[in-house]
């Protein structure tokens, strides 16, 4: 499989080279050439990691086996806590919960960033070279990527995270994993600030060959992939009638993922984008104008996004692949922050979307309700996906659950007046030792301290 940028002036590239380059030189994001036809009829009752090597190999074939991938996806996947890997939980009539918090850090990121990090090794080794991962994070991708990537010979990772921005769970998963080459940074400053330093070490092209920087961002079409198996091994477990998924939104990389699987053959009815009160595509979805707004702190902090990334790729797609319209949208994104999606990409979206904001008090209402009536705990995140679900308007609807309750005690006892219980794996996080560097906003001192620990 070959990859081509969004933006049309980028090389062509195979999928190893897409997946160490990340974005790609001309500002744009990296999309399969074609997409691959799967027969989801064909897919067995097999263990996960099996189907997801069928499922994927496609857009890897240039660089592995489909051999060489079950190994690495049995590899990735060894550390979940339950063999079913993503129970499908009934709530309703027709409503599910596809629980993707089974991964060592108890979120949906854990799929995606464990195989990025056997398909990173792998590559490396075969190169015999080192890289130097640098990420911002808010919380969640932090934690994913530092424990997929702590085992590696050939990687060390340096998570950047805002000062008092992250819940005391969530820095206790980055920082008490004492890997080799992990190296979490508290930034005296906001998410933002992390972002942009993530940006200029990038930017400082001396740098960055010296250490030579990968990017695990969700950009990284590597992700994307990733996420696009448990649609259609969750499609497999119901047996009639048409399936719908609501997805809780931020960077809209696993709603995609959910797209690609749909155009890959899986008939999936209808996707809903369920966001927050940061509420970007669901106007964007209504009203065609797509205006970035100021981003707000809510319950659910991972989905506090004004700009999402990977909603270029779909653009791309409903423009018809046309990168020239999308370089002119991005640029006045860049230059204006917002811009007009043209009516027949617009109608391209709607036939295969439907999108939710879903306010702070109904999500708590969300979480009290479920609750009441079933004594399941919803997380925040999803949460949000729940009480967007009914929009479909038949059929059933699977609602992702991509974090376990635990990681947000205090929004789930602000709904429903008690704690969630803590998982095992979780206690032992918050009972370990802490281990993490402090530095200001100050890119030199960064730029030494990568250089000396590396
Ligand atoms: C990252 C995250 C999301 C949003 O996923 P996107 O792919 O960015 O749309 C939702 N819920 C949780 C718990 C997350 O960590």
């Amino acid at each position: 499989m070959k990859y081509i940028s969004t933006r049309g002036e980028s090389k062509k590239l195979g999928f190893e080279d897409a997946l160490l380059r990340g974005l790609a030189p001309d500002g744009g994001l990296y999309v399969p050439d074609e997409w691959p036809v799967i027969d989801f009829k064909k897919l067995s009752d097999e263990p996960y990691w099996k189907n997801a090597a069928d499922i994927l190999h496609p857009f890897f074939n240039d660089f592995i086996t489909k051999d060489e991938l079950s190994n690495l996806t049995k590899k990735a996947y060894k550390s979940f806590d339950t063999d079913e890997m993503t129970p499908l939980i009934q709530l309703d009539d027709n409503k599910y919960i596809l629980e993707l918090f089974h991964g060592p850090t108890l979120a949906f990121k854990d799929f995606a960033m464990l195989l990025l990090a056997e398909l990173f090794d792998l590559s490396l080794e075969k190169k015999n070279k080192k890289v130097t991962i640098v990420g911002a994070t808010s919380g969640d991708t932090g934690s994913a990527a530092i424990e997929a990537f702590k085992g590696s010979q050939n990687v060390n990772i340096f998570i950047f995270f805002p000062k008092d921005r992250v819940s005391e769970i969530q820095r206790k998963q980055m920082t008490s994993t004492n890997g080799n080459g992990v190296f979490p940074v508290e930034i005296d400053g906001t998410f933002d600030d992390c972002q942009n330093i993530v940006k200029s070490l990038f930017n400082d092209s001396d740098f960055n060959k010296s250490v030579n920087l990968g990017a695990i961002n969700s950009i990284n079409w590597g992700r994307i992939a990733a996420q696009i198996v448990y649609y259609f091994t969750s499609f497999r477990l119901l047996k009639n009638g048409p399936v719908s998924y609501s997805v809780p939104t931020g960077n809209f990389g696993d709603i995609l993922a959910g797209w690609a699987a749909k155009k890959m053959g899986l008939p999936i009815d209808t996707l809903v984008i369920a966001t927050n009160e940061n509420d970007i595509l669901a106007r964007a979805l209504d009203t065609g104008l797509y205006s970035i707004d100021n981003a707000k702190a809510t319950m659910s902090p991972s989905m506090d996004i004004q700009i999402s990334s990977n909603f270029e790729r779909l653009l791309f797609e409903a423009y018809n692949r046309d990168s020239l319209k999308v370089r002119n949208l991005m640029n006045e994104l860049k230059e204006n922050k917002k811009f007009i999606i043209e009516e027949s990409a617009l109608s391209f979206m709607k036939k295969d979307f439907l999108a939710k904001s879903i306010s702070e008090n109904e999500t708590r209402n969300c979480i009290a309700d479920v609750y009441k009536k079933t004594g399941y705990i919803l997380d925040p995140h999803t949460a949000v996906g729940y009480a967007a679900s009914d929009m479909p308007s038949g059929g059933s609807v699977i609602t992702l659950g991509t974090a376990h309750p635990a990681k947000f005690p205090l929004a789930v006892e602000s709904s429903i007046g008690r704690l969630p219980e803590i998982p095992d794996r979780l206690k032992k996080v918050m009972d370990g030792d802490e281990k993490f560097s402090k530095m200001g906003i100050n890119l030199e001192k960064i730029k030494d301290f990568i250089s000396l620990n590396i």
